[in-house]
């Protein structure tokens, strides 16, 4: 069985229902095993390492903005053909073109806020593994993980608020017309204040940049 190094970024975490979301469909799946969950924030230094080969993209420092808007809950998965079965599952990067019943599809804002990060092969999986047990020295544990995960769906999937299909028109809108920033930027922000429950007002701040930024890219 191959293990695959599997975090949700900031839009899923801040975004509190959809997060808890998440981590329920991968709790309910018998084929993904869940040994580690870890709510961490990471710096420019790892996302430099991990995301590396994107350097140079025009959307790099956006990226980098955009995972260290806020924290990500990180998990080691395990199973058969694990990494296959969770790009399954998440759909193609950009959030708008992935299948609608696929995790990204359906919780993605726009563009690149696309919610959740998985290795995309065996071979990039060991790779990311070994960069980030270097930093967070994972303890695989996972009667240990599935107790913290419950705890975090049961303590946010209650609330409830999910507005992806609003906040998506309105950045689709953005994008096409980036005068419409100002008036529809608020738009965006009053609807994210909704979904991010108990969330500290400096992530609420870049995170919501983040988004309305990525509109622009
Ligand atoms: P994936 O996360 O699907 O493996 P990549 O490794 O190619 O995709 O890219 C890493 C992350 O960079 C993506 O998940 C997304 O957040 C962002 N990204 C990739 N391509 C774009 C793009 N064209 N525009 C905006 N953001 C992008």
């Amino acid at each position: 069985m191959d293990k695959a190094l599997v975090f949700l970024k900031p839009d899923a975490v801040l975004r509190r229902y959809i997060g808890a979301n998440v981590i329920k469909l991968f709790q309910d799946d018998p084929q993904i095993e869940i040994l580690t969950f870890e709510e961490v924030r990471i710096n420019k230094d790892l996302v430099d390492a991990h995301y590396g080969f994107l350097k140079g993209r025009c959307f790099y420092n956006w990226l980098v903005d955009y995972v260290c808007s806020g924290p990500v809950l990180v998990t080691v998965c395990r199973g058969e053909d694990i990494t296959k079965h969770i790009r399954n599952l998440l759909g193609d990067t950009i959030c708008e073109r992935a299948p609608k019943e696929s995790v990204r599809g359906r919780y993605g804002i726009y563009g690149g806020v696309n919610v959740v990060h998985a290795s995309d092969s065996p071979q990039t999986a060991v790779k990311e593994l070994y960069l980030w047990n270097s930093i967070y020295h994972f303890n695989l544990d996972e009667i240990n993980a599935n107790k913290k995960a419950s705890t975090y769906v049961n303590r946010w999937i209650k609330y409830h608020v999910d507005y992806t299909m609003e906040l998506r028109e309105l950045s689709f809108k953005i994008a096409k017309d980036h005068l419409l920033k100002l008036s529809l930027g608020d738009k965006i922000k009053s609807l994210l204040r909704e979904e991010c429950k108990e969330v500290l007002p400096s992530d609420f701040e870049s995170f919501s940049n983040v988004v309305i930024n990525n509109c622009l890219l």
